[in-house]
């Protein structure tokens, strides 16, 4: 069975590169009986997920100052003008 470490290790991979079908078997049986490394999982998950949103809503403020919503209201408006 795998240590914690080396689950920790295979799970941060495995967002960059796809993992093999062996590793994957190990990470989810230890992930069966590991309480530490389930919460681990969850946390860079979530930690994920939150870059993710944090890097939309900055390159939404980006383009221009105004939000994709404001944006999309102009683009309506205009297009009704025509
Ligand atoms: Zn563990």
């Amino acid at each position: 069975m795998l240590s914690c470490k080396e689950v920790s290790l295979l799970i941060s991979r495995s967002y960059d590169a796809r993992l093999t079908w062996r590793q994957r078997l190990a990470v989810r049986l230890h992930l069966l009986v590991c309480e530490a490394c389930r919460r681990f999982t969850e946390q860079m998950r979530f930690l994920r997920r939150a870059g993710r949103a944090f890097a939309d809503r900055q390159r939404d403020s980006a383009s221009n100052g105004l939000s994709a919503d404001a944006r999309d209201h102009i683009r309506r408006t205009l297009r009704g003008q025509d």
